[in-house]
């Protein structure tokens, strides 16, 4: 990745939307931030409702705020009571405060049901120029609008609910420009992986991600969802890519979106928030995105990842400083320094997530699933990012392919990208995995094992039965 200048910055999109929506500048130097829409879920808004309730204090803005049902959820039964009484328990608690605070739920019942990342889009929730939060750290995802969008814990939950605004302190922007076009078989997820390996999982601490150039721009909105929702991954505050006439195809006709005049005066607003030409940032890198090849992470970070006809590093051609990270990963995850990953058999293959739970991903997948058979002694699962994913992909006939090829059709959740619901990993199973995070014990077992990739790359990995370079099935 080549460097490319530093100045100070003046008129990106960041900078604009975090003007428009500042309250005040505090004397610390932080910002007093409107927030323009909360997305809020079962598990980190309990708490925050509760101290709101101990305060006396009522929900500011319930027509800014949308919840759903996504982390605890099962993926094979959704039938109320939910066969786990704490999974039950929470869902009951959020219908309830819900209800109290006249806040829209998005429910299993409604059909609008989904992962928190994936329903604000598909709704139309989303839109250029807003600021948005939410208890979860992917929150990242929905600045592929041309949002600010950023991840918040729970007493800032609390403290958004009550009054519709965060303190923060501003960050600064790095533009990434990714050049060229992707050759066949290179998926979002590879970019966006490329773009961790390269900076670091902590290179974006203090910065705004900006995505922008030829392949970027070239990309569907589902693509730069998946990109801007590992922007965290990377360090990143938030990321985000200018809205153009991608994003506002995508949005128009959504449920949630203005109509009529209101539509018009609203494009015009969201177009005069992308960063100019000419616009300033704190800093620039380039990527060559014809350069890029199929990635698959190794380790237990998402940075520690190679191109699939690469080796995996030696411990012994890196610096002093990062070797114990090398030795802890390698000592984690069994595998070889220097031998290729290609081959590496695996246990278990897992399609979904806020990252790579949407429609076309499903499409790609299914596109290499129907070219083989998930072999006995791996369990391989799908799982669509929200209901309406799952009908659109049952629309299609994606569910017959994937369980003709020996895969489970699940229902919409997070599943096992987190595990907070029955979907785990076993022991010491390795699992391909389309989701974001390959943190020691990540998936439900704490000695299990995650290999990011992207989901044509699950799919091969799943009918092959060992980790493969879909390229050969394309
Ligand atoms: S899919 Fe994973 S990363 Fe996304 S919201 Fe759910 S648990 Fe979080």
């Amino acid at each position: 990745m080549l460097r490319l200048l530093m100045s100070t910055p003046r008129n990106n999109l960041l900078q604009k939307v975090w003007d428009a929506h500042t309250v005040r500048e505090l004397p610390g130097g932080q910002t007093q931030l409107f927030i323009g829409l909360h997305l809020i879920h079962e598990v980190t808004s309990p708490q925050a409702f509760a101290m709101l309730r101990e305060m006396g204090v009522p929900v500011r803005f319930p027509s800014r705020t949308f919840a759903t049902v996504d982390h605890i959820i099962p993926t094979d039964s959704q039938k109320r009571p939910l066969a786990d009484a704490l999974a039950e328990e929470m869902m009951v608690a959020l219908e309830h405060n819900c209800a109290d605070a006249g806040i829209t739920l998005f429910t299993p019942e409604g059909g609008q049901q989904g992962i928190v990342h994936v329903i604000g889009p598909e709704q139309g929730l989303t839109q250029p120029g807003m600021t948005i939060a939410c208890g979860d750290s992917h929150t990242s995802t929905h600045g592929a609008f041309g949002a600010v969008a950023f991840g918040i814990g729970t007493s800032q939950v609390r403290d958004v609910l009550a009054t519709q605004c965060l303190t923060l302190d501003r960050p600064r922007v790095r533009r990434i420009e990714v050049t060229g076009k992707l050759a066949a078989g290179v998926y979002a997820k590879d970019v966006i992986l490329a773009i961790i390996r390269s900076l670091g999982v902590k290179g974006g601490v203090g910065y705004a991600y900006e995505y922008g150039g030829p392949v970027i721009d070239a990309m569907t909105m589902e693509e730069r969802l998946t990109v801007c929702n590992m922007s965290i991954e990377g360090g990143a505050r938030c990321g985000y890519i200018n809205p153009d006439d991608t994003t506002v195809a995508y949005l128009r006709g959504r449920p949630c979106v203005p109509e009529g005049e209101a539509w018009e005066r609203a494009e015009t607003w969201w177009r005069s928030m992308a960063s100019p030409p000419d616009a300033d940032y704190d800093d620039r890198v380039a990527l060559d995105g014809k350069a890029l090849a199929p990635s698959v992470t190794w380790g237990i970070t998402p940075g520690q990842s190679v191109a699939i006809d690469e080796p995996l590093p030696r411990v012994d051609a890196v610096s002093a400083e990062a070797r114990p990270a090398l030795e802890e990963a390698y000592a984690y995850m069994g595998l070889k320094p220097g031998r290729p990953l290609l081959g590496t058999p695996i246990d278990v293959a897992f399609i979904g997530s806020c990252t790579n739970g949407r429609i076309s991903d499903l499409r790609e997948a299914a596109r290499v699933a129907a070219q083989g058979r998930v072999p006995a002694g791996v369990k391989a699962l799908v799982v669509p990012g929200s209901q309406a994913v799952a009908r659109q992909a049952e629309a299609e006939g994606l569910p017959g392919i994937f369980q003709a090829a020996g895969f489970q059709w699940r229902e919409a959740g997070c599943s096992m990208c987190l595990a907070m619901n029955p979907d785990k990993l076993v022991g010491r199973e390795l699992c391909a995995s389309s989701s974001n995070r390959n943190f020691k014990g990540r998936q439900g077992s704490p000695t299990g094992r995650t290999l990011l990739m992207s989901p044509a790359m699950v799919a091969a990995a799943a009918i092959r039965g060992r980790v493969s370079d879909v390229r050969e099935l394309l």
